[in-house]
């Protein structure tokens, strides 16, 4: 796509002159069924008729315009999505005068989350959900399915899936904003990630379940109410050995798995525990 087809953005009939996107509404915010900005964006790409590596290219120059200058730098410019920070969301608010789009993001849960490693995961979906929406006329990616620890779909029971129906094909985090990403359809044979239209799904187990309802509770909070901090999650978790396990460490760590030097620092708010720990402890101050 030849530069010139950024223009685009500024010449599109449909939005309104004051703001440079069109600011359509994100899908599910406050409930469990919120999109991700991965979602939005490619959106938001389809609503200027653009390709999703235009709108990047977009962005990009509105970012940081003297880079665009620099060859080697304008090669990143494809890869400026993928990893969605405070910056861009900014950038997308000031274009489409929206507000709180960080709720699409997983910046809540930045302290917990793997420094490295989550954009190396596969992405998920319900084959179920996908097909749900596709008979409703709005096809979008849950940020609950960004979300490496989530395993099943709160709606249908079933577990996520991360491989094409047709092809065994998996869609990495980094590869979302190439040139022809498409909402529900694989990256490399193009077909429906719904399948055939009467897949069933593989049946999630209760504790599956339980995790997934827990991810969906944090996800419907939103990112006002999630001001978390090693502090309050410290406290949270003496309440709990407290509370449920009469004080003892060693019983609190081996009902989360861990060892008893590993939650020490947790209850001391010396470190944090990343997001698999982090559910396994919400499922357990909603159990004891
Ligand atoms: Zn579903
Ligand atoms: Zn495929």
């Amino acid at each position: 796509m030849r530069q010139n087809d950024a223009l685009q953005f500024v010449h599109h009939k449909y939005y309104p002159r004051r703001t440079r996107l069109c600011p359509i509404a994100p899908i599910g915010t406050d409930t469990p069924d919120c999109e991700s900005l991965y979602s939005y964006l490619l959106r938001l790409s389809w609503e200027h008729s653009v390709r999703p590596s235009c709108l990047a290219q977009f962005l990009y120059e509105y970012l940081a315009p003297e880079e665009m200058r620099d060859r080697k730098m304008r090669a990143k410019r494809n890869t400026i999505l993928g990893t969605p920070s405070q910056a861009l969301i900014s950038a997308i608010e000031e274009l489409t005068g929206l507000s709180h789009l960080s709720r699409l993001t997983l910046s809540s849960y930045k302290p917990f989350l793997p420094s490295k490693g989550q954009g190396n995961q596969p992405r998920k979906w319900c084959p179920l959900c996908l097909n749900e929406q596709r008979l409703l006329g709005a096809v979008y990616s849950k940020l609950a399915w960004e979300i490496s620890t989530t395993p099943a779909c709160i709606h249908h029971g079933v577990k996520l899936v991360s491989a094409c129906p047709f092809c065994g094909g998996y869609i990495g985090h980094r590869s979302q904003y190439y040139t022809h990403s498409r909402l529900g359809f694989c990256r490399k044979c193009r077909s429906w990630l719904g399948g055939d239209g009467d897949a069933k799904g593989e049946e999630a187990s209760i504790q599956e379940m339980a995790v997934a309802r827990t991810i969906g509770d944090w996800i419907a909070d939103g990112d006002e109410a999630h001001q978390w901090s090693l502090e309050n999650l410290a406290h949270s978790l003496n309440v709990i050995c407290n509370v449920g396990f009469g004080g003892r460490k060693i019983d609190l760590a081996e009902a989360l798995g861990v060892g008893k030097s590993t939650i020490s620092p947790w209850l001391n708010a010396k470190n944090s525990p990343t997001l698999p720990h982090l559910v396994n402890i919400a499922n357990l101050a909603n159990t004891s």
